[in-house]
């Protein structure tokens, strides 16, 4: 009988724990901080989906030939040949180096957008769209703050 009862608590020990414990924290689960140096915003946007206000980004007007690169791990994700201005307030690009993300559905704010984050660090950089102006039809959307710009 007294066994029984401890094997009990244990259960709904257990369970309460995993009820208590936020989504978001279970799926961020897979993103490691890699760069210490991470502001307080880069980490918001990169581990719990925040968006960076629009406009404020320097890399808008960065122009120069170029790769960014993942703010996280480094990861090369698009060559400056790609960017265009969009007029949407965040840097734009109508493709990605091969392989540099992982997408997946969104249907936060009751809307269907497919949502894109760092193959090798897991962490969200922003969401692609398919109105983009060139051959590729994408427009994805980053957030400037997750990005590390290098010049050639
Ligand atoms: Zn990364």
């Amino acid at each position: 009988m007294k066994f029984y009862k401890r094997k009990f608590i244990k259960i709904i020990g257990f369970s309460t724990l995993a009820l208590l414990l936020p989504i978001k924290v279970i799926l961020a689960a897979g993103k490691k901080i890699i760069n210490p140096n991470l502001s307080k915003e880069q980490k918001n946007i990169m581990f719990n989906e925040g968006t960076e206000r629009p406009f404020t980004s320097e890399l808008l007007k960065e122009k120069r030939k170029g790769f960014y690169h993942c703010a996280n791990c480094g990861n090369k994700l698009f060559a400056s040949t790609t960017k265009f201005d969009s007029g949407t307030g965040w840097p734009s690009f109508s493709e990605a180096l091969p392989g540099a993300f992982k997408t997946k559905i969104d249907k936060s704010f009751g809307m269907e957008r497919v949502e894109y984050h760092c193959a090798k660090c897991g962490v969200h950089h922003g969401h692609v769209f398919n109105d983009g102006p060139k051959e590729s039809g994408k427009r994805f959307c980053n957030n400037g703050l997750c990005l590390i710009f290098k010049p050639e």
